[in-house]
């Protein structure tokens, strides 16, 4: 029989995809990194995952698993070399169960985050994972890649929001770890290992998530500043007077929105005049447990008190959910304004929050001064210390900004590296950051991942050549 054929063997005739009907998965959402496939193949169940990689472990077929395919990262792509499957995760969909005493919900790995946020809204509670690929990401991609978003600040990231997981290892074993439970110290933490493995040591095909009370008001302004101090010197205020309240501090640059209004025309910046016109912004949102007159009565004062001692130039308050949801709306569209605008290089960084300002002026000046006539667009969860600072073409033609594409990085990585920053904050290694990793890591970390990696998966099928390089 052939490998195709006992794949179909399992999955069913129609779920094992090739040719056009397989081509939207060989190619990333940023169009950076295309491959070949043996084929796609989609299993409806856990058991059938079990038997797909028993499979490809007996014929050692290398697997990519892919969930929404919206990774930056190009984790989710194959190689060139057609060798390996895509193994997608989009038809386990399922929420399986919730307990509302014990404040969990079981779901299965293909369930689109959105999804997933709208099933804990119906049983009256929040799921508080929020990004902008949330229509289309699913939660395994989320768990693989550790996702972040724009919550993190109060709620944590994907590992923080998770208590348990089913995997299915590299040898095709299922791994029933869905356990509930807020505490559980029985030896090592397999659950961590897994969550931002990026599919090179097993498949997850389930998780049992945390739920959170529906805040009971929601505030959000948009804030202008004349610098990045300024910025950051609200966010401190903010951390202080609202402490757990606060839920959202989103920082973007001027360009940014003005890329987003110029791509998006029906969207408009609420400011005008000179306040239309400063280097940054951002985004601070309240959630309240009490009322929404106590949440309006706590955040005016904090947004007053900051205009009055000179930190905030402008602040707009959103009325209603409707201007909430547009000032939302401007932050979430800058990804799609930049990718409108042509190719550019993504960095995902993380520095202490106190080098943050530092780090911005030294790295916008080296760039442009080895790199004259380059962009910056830089926007991010600054109260993550989690910046997108990324680099377009701006005068350069998008070949030329293609071909600086090392050097850039490297540039910035080393500036990043020298405040005690990650070269990764929340979208992960995939192969976009695979060589340069070990130049920016402990070498016996290194060595301890690749010890990692050939125990839980002794013939390398898992997602190779992402995340370490190949051995
Ligand atoms: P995919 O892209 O399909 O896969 C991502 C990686 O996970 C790959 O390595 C893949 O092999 C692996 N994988 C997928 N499913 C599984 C599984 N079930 N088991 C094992 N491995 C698996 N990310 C953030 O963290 N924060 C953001 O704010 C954010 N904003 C974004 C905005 C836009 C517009 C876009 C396009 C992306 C954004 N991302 C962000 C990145 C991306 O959406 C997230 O990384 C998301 O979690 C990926 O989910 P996915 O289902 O699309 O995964
Ligand atoms: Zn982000």
């Amino acid at each position: 029989m052939s490998h195709l054929d006992a794949l179909q063997a399992i999955v069913g005739e129609q779920h094992v995809l090739t040719g056009q009907d397989a081509q939207a998965s060989l190619t990333d959402w940023r169009e950076r990194y295309s491959g070949q496939a043996l084929a796609l193949v989609r299993p409806g169940s856990t058991e059938e995952v079990a038997a797909v990689v028993r499979l490809c472990a007996q014929h050692r077929i290398p697997i990519v698993p892919q969930g929404g395919n919206t990774g930056l990262c190009g984790g989710a792509t194959p190689d060139q070399s057609g060798s390996a499957i895509v193994l997608s995760l989009l038809r386990l969909n399922a929420v399986r169960s919730m307990d509302l005493d014990n404040d969990t919900m079981e779901v299965e790995a293909g369930c689109v985050l959105q999804s997933i946020q709208q099933a804990a809204r119906d049983a009256d509670r929040l799921f508080p994972l929020s990004l902008a690929a949330e229509g289309s990401c699913t939660i395994g991609g989320n768990l693989a890649t550790n996702a972040g978003g724009t919550q993190v600040l109060r709620y944590g990231n994907m590992r923080e929001l998770t208590l348990g997981l089913e995997v299915v290892t590299a040898e095709g074993e299922i791994w029933h770890g869905l356990r509930g439970l807020r505490k559980d110290n029985t030896g090592y933490d397999l659950r961590d290992l897994y969550i931002g493995s990026e599919g090179t040591l097993g498949i997850i095909t389930a998780a049992t998530l945390k739920l959170y009370p529906l805040p009971v008001a929601q505030c959000t302004a948009l804030l202008a500043f004349a610098s990045i101090e300024d910025a950051i010197t609200m966010l401190t205020h903010a951390r202080r007077t609202l402490a757990a309240a606060l839920t959202g501090f989103e920082l973007m640059a001027g360009d940014c929105l003005a890329d987003v209004v110029r791509c998006f025309p029906q969207q408009r910046l609420p400011f005008e005049g000179a306040s239309a016109q400063l280097p940054w912004y951002a985004l601070l949102e309240l959630s309240d447990s009490e009322s929404e007159a106590h949440a309006r009565e706590r955040f005016e004062a904090v947004v007053s008190e900051a205009i009055e001692s000179g930190h905030v130039l402008d602040a707009v308050v959103a009325e209603s959910m409707a201007q909430s949801k547009a000032l939302w709306h401007l932050r979430e569209s800058i990804p799609l304004a930049e990718k409108e605008s042509g190719k550019s290089i993504k960095h995902d960084v993380s520095i202490p929050v106190s080098r943050m300002a530092a780090f911005v002026e030294d790295t916008n000046a080296a760039l442009q001064q080895a790199f004259p006539g380059i962009r910056h667009v830089i926007f991010g969860h600054l109260g993550d210390g989690n910046l997108h600072y990324n680099v377009a073409r701006g005068a350069l033609g998008e070949d030329e900004l293609l071909a600086l594409q090392d050097a850039v990085y490297e540039l910035v990585h080393q500036h990043v590296h020298a405040v005690g920053g990650s070269i990764s904050a929340e979208h992960g290694v995939g192969q976009l950051k695979r060589d340069v990793l070990p130049r920016y890591k402990d070498p016996v970390e290194i060595a301890l991942m690749h010890r990692i990696k050939a125990a839980l998966d002794p013939d390398g099928i898992m997602n190779p050549g992402k995340v370490l390089t190949l051995p």
